[in-house]
């Protein structure tokens, strides 16, 4: 299937003017002294006509792309072409009206490709699946467009606002674009039709010569930028989203002599060390499950058992990368660890530096954001009575989600 993608941005944008935030950065070339329009408006850093354009970027159908601009802007969207990643594109006048606009592209459009699918310029959140939607219904039709169910209650309106009647809204969609239509289709309908130029899309114009326009429903949200707030909008619905959580670990093991003592990866000397499958270093064992909490998946049991001979005197840094692997994995990141470690000897004063900077280096974070402190227990309980060593930590992590798809 061969597309010729027609973006209409020929409009003068005057609702957009009228409520201008002048703090808005302004992409105007140095010097030009025209009426800059909203599709040249950053949408999170990016003009709001090049952003649009992208998102047709990596469909392998379109062949070709057409964009209708006024005059006076003309040299801003040459400018654009490179930055929305096309290398090519038409650039066409705009008309008075946005059919005229496509009608200008349409004529210039290559008659190789079979298909037209028509955007507008100032709907820059359009998504790749329901561009793909678009294409894959368009076989069995000779023209689609993109809709959405009506929601609200709508009601027809007679004289002094009198409520005339409650139209039923199982009849009714709301049109959006892109729409596609068969070039020659569309080029008759301009041709047959003496009024082409004041239809307010694609589908109206085929309509207008008797032919069928499938309505294609799907749910993204897909608004038309026509004031300050809508882009405003647009720009707090592409800011990623921060979600934070805390977890939570802990860990105990027995102290007995022969055994080496590491503690946050770092071996400390002393004739004892804990007993345990593995190198029994609670702090990581403890941050291992604190992480896993953030996850909710399970505890370092259910992931390294005890009884799994591969696991036997592992070194506990080894679980705990791969615990974060499977958090990267899923764009959870950690954000700071906090420990608190219960021994009665030694004293860790002179080892606490070393192993913030350790496990630092572990999670992938500055030593700034480990936590480590060191508590006795005054001799009372197995830790007091230096018997076991033990740790809690809080993890803190976070995890970047797009609301868009
Ligand atoms: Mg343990």
């Amino acid at each position: 299937m061969r597309i010729t993608l027609i973006v209409a941005a020929g409009g003068s944008g005057s609702r957009f003017n009228k409520g201008l935030n002048q703090k808005r950065t302004e992409l105007r070339r140095p010097g030009a002294r025209v009426q800059p329009t909203k599709l040249f408006y950053a949408l999170q850093g990016r003009p709001v006509l090049a952003e649009t354009l992208a998102k047709f970027q990596g469909i392998a159908e379109i062949k070709e792309v057409l964009v209708a601009v006024s005059r006076n802007v003309r040299a801003q969207a040459r400018m654009l072409v490179p930055v929305a990643g096309f290398r090519t594109v038409k650039l066409v006048p705009g008309g008075r009206t946005r059919a005229e606009s496509v009608w200008n592209a349409l004529r210039k459009s290559s008659p190789r490709n079979e298909w037209v699918m028509v955007h507008d310029g100032a709907r820059p959140l359009i998504t790749g699946r329901a561009i793909r939607k678009l294409i894959r219904s368009v076989r069995q039709s000779g023209g689609v467009l993109l809709a959405k169910k009506v929601v609200p209650t709508i009601k027809e309106i007679g004289a002094r606002d009198k409520v005339r009647r409650t139209v039923d809204r199982k009849f009714l969609a709301e049109a959006e674009t892109p729409q596609m239509v068969r070039r020659t289709l569309l080029l008759k309908a301009y041709r047959e039709n003496p009024r082409a130029f004041e239809a307010t899309d694609e589908a109206a114009l085929l309509e207008s010569i008797g032919k069928d326009v499938q309505a294609v429903f799907h749910e993204d949200w897909n608004p038309k930028i026509t004031s300050v707030q809508d882009l405003e909008q647009a720009e707090r619905f592409l800011m990623p989203q921060t979600r934070t959580r805390i977890g939570r670990g802990s860990d105990l093991h027995r102290l007995v002599e022969g055994r080496k003592f590491y503690l946050g990866g770092v071996e400390i000397p002393y004739p004892k060390g804990p007993l345990g499958h593995s190198d029994g270093d609670v702090l990581l064992h403890a941050l291992t499950d604190a992480v896993l909490g953030v996850l909710g998946k399970g505890d370092i049991g259910d992931w390294f058992s005890d009884r799994d001979p591969r696991y036997k005197n592992i070194r506990s840094e080894k679980m705990l990368r791969e615990v974060l692997v499977d958090a990267a994995r899923n764009h959870w990141t950690v954000d700071y660890a906090d420990s608190v470690i219960y021994l009665e000897e030694p004293k860790l004063g002179a080892y606490k530096k070393k192993i913030q900077e350790r496990v630092a280096g572990i999670l992938g974070v500055g030593p700034e954001a480990v936590s480590v402190k060191a508590k006795t227990m005054e001799k009372l309980g197995p830790v007091g009575e230096g018997l076991a060593v033990s740790c809690e930590v809080l993890v803190g992590m976070k995890k970047q989600e797009s609301q868009l798809s």
